[in-house]
């Protein structure tokens, strides 16, 4: 595995992979588990060579958030992401990705406005522009995201379709832990009763799974099934609950079962927040 640092060795390398060759890239944040190592065995698996990105991205954090304490252990990334069959590793430092100077943003409209944009502001911003310039130096013929950030996965479909970057976007679904919790980097701020309680944002899900199989279409009686299970969890603070359009992620009041519904939801646990979602249909 080739490990590059800076926008030029990257173009450089992806250059030596050949550019007739199927390349599939993974853009993380580090800190990997069997979330992100997923989507580079399937980037592996459907593309002759696999690129990976690890960049705490500043832009997409608030003021207020978990920048300066995001968990980072590159050495053991870089140990399974070439376990993995990684090709290329990326690490790039910030003013590799924002040089002196740096003023271009992507202000993706509408799907931003709801759900983790409307609580995250400039969130998205962050995440379109960073994901912009790393698919315009990696190049590559796929680009692989996981379902566990559904918001992210439609802004970054609008954003590779409105500006024709070329890049097949692939979902992957989300990867958990024996009990049901989502595998996120942020898992590791929780202690251990935390832990336990975490579990409640994948109980709620499966509350409206069984609703919504029971036969329950109204949105709001699907969304007071997931807020009943959080509040029996004195640990968890909901943040947002919703079952929106899978397209635009407008709310429902009825969900139709020829569109499906996204059911996701935001939940503070301690000082951590967490995300999780489903895709009903
Ligand atoms: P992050 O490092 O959190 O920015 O995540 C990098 C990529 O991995 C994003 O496309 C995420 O959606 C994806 N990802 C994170 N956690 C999981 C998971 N538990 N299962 C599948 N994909 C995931």
């Amino acid at each position: 595995m080739k490990v590059v640092r800076t926008r030029g060795e990257c173009a450089q390398a992806r250059a030596e992979l050949g550019l007739g060759t199927t390349v599939g890239f993974v853009p993380t944040m580090g800190y990997l588990h069997e979330g992100h190592l997923s989507l580079v065995r399937r980037a592996k698996t459907e593309c002759a060579a696999a690129v990976a990105s690890i960049f705490v991205n500043p832009t997409q954090f608030g003021p207020t958030e978990d920048l300066s304490t995001y968990p980072r252990d590159l050495d053991g990334d870089l140990a399974v992401l070439e376990e993995a069959g990684c090709d290329v590793a990326w690490l790039p430092e910030v003013a590799d990705i924002y040089p002196p100077g740096f003023s271009t943003f992507v202000d993706v409209e509408g799907v931003t406005t709801v759900l983790e944009g409307a609580r995250r502001p400039g969130h998205f911003r962050g995440v379109a522009t960073v994901v912009a310039i790393l698919l315009n130096v990696v190049r590559p013929t796929r680009a692989y995201f996981g379902q566990k950030d559904a918001q992210q996965t439609v802004v970054l479909r609008r954003m590779i379709e409105d500006l024709a970057l070329g890049v097949d976007m692939v979902v992957a679904p989300t990867v958990r832990e024996p009990d049901g919790l989502a595998m996120s980097s942020r898992n590791s701020y929780l202690d251990p009763a935390q832990r336990a309680a975490a579990v409640v944002l994948h109980r709620a899900l499966q509350a409206t799974r069984t609703a919504y199989a029971g036969g329950e279409r109204d949105a709001d009686r699907l969304r007071t099934a997931m807020t009943e299970v959080i509040a029996g969890e004195p640990l968890a603070e909901p943040d947002y609950v919703s079952v929106a359009d899978p397209r635009d992620l407008t709310e429902l009041t009825v969900v139709d079962p020829a569109v499906g519904a996204l059911t996701s939801l935001a939940v503070r646990i301690g000082r951590t927040r967490l995300i999780d979602n489903e895709l009903l249909f």
